[in-house]
């Protein structure tokens, strides 16, 4: 059985615009690429789920969404992030479909499409409707606070809470790791650190004993029991090496 994480579009992986009708508008959110590389470097299928009522509503047409969607992946694609395949809901809230999320059709549609067990899948997006569709299925929901996000937690009224809240989708994916890790699914090592970058300044790492350090930011990312802790708040501020250097 294969395994998943779906990605919302809007305010996701893309900026928030609303009723996007021209691919020029396309946006990509900062770490949205790296984010899906590391996804794809777990294992597991990228998949974009999304509801796009601007079709039911007249703000689109579907060839102009099959047009922006198509520039979409390609954007991405140029930037080293492969994405399986992306899922459109194209309905209004009246229309009462199976596909519209939070109802979970659009991801047993993949589930069908490609061997997908839902229950060890994840979903990430903006809305409390990410994190319903995935809860209805038995997997896990990220919340990111990018797009309509921070209103979204301020407003929370769901049973089902998301399981973590990311600042954005690269830290949402950083919180797939830490998980892969204490299910002992994946490990540190030298092969997945080459695909992880800083979450803030998005450049290479190394690894020390003590965590991941980031030249740039001049910080150190804490390793907990094998989890890197890839939080800006949780870093560690390096001291200037020319300040340790004249302190000898
Ligand atoms: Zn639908
Ligand atoms: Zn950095």
């Amino acid at each position: 059985m294969k395994r998943a994480v779906f990605f919302d579009r809007d305010g996701t992986l893309i900026e928030e615009k609303d009723y996007l009708n021209d691919p020029q508008q396309i946006e990509i959110i900062p770490g949205a690429p790296e984010a899906i590389r590391l996804v794809k470097n777990l294992g597991f299928l990228a998949i974009v789920i999304t509801n796009q009522s601007g079709v039911a509503r007249g703000y689109v047409s579907e060839e102009k969404l099959e047009e922006i969607n198509l520039h979409l992946l390609k954007a991405f694609e140029e930037k080293g992030a492969y994405l399986d395949d992306l899922f459109v809901c194209p309905h209004g809230p009246e229309d009462d479909c199976m596909c519209r999320k939070p109802r979970p059709g659009l991801l047993v549609r993949a589930a069908i499409k490609y061997g997908i067990n839902l229950k060890i899948s994840y979903m990430i997006g903006d809305r409390d409707s990410d994190v319903g569709a995935i809860a209805s299925v038995g997997g896990k929901g990220i919340l990111v606070l990018t797009g309509y996000g921070e209103e979204t937690w301020r407003r929370w009224r769901w049973g089902h809470k998301p399981n973590f809240v990311a600042k954005n989708v690269l830290e949402g994916v950083y919180w797939i790791l830490s998980q892969e890790i204490k299910e002992k699914r994946t490990m540190l090592d030298e092969e997945l650190l080459k695909i992880m970058v800083c979450p803030i300044c998005r450049k290479d790492l190394h690894l020390l004993k003590e965590g991941l350090v980031c030249e740039e930011c001049k910080l150190l990312y804490p390793i907990e029991e094998g989890i890197p802790i890839m939080l800006p708040e949780e870093a560690i501020k390096l001291e200037d090496p020319q300040k340790t250097n004249n302190r000898r």
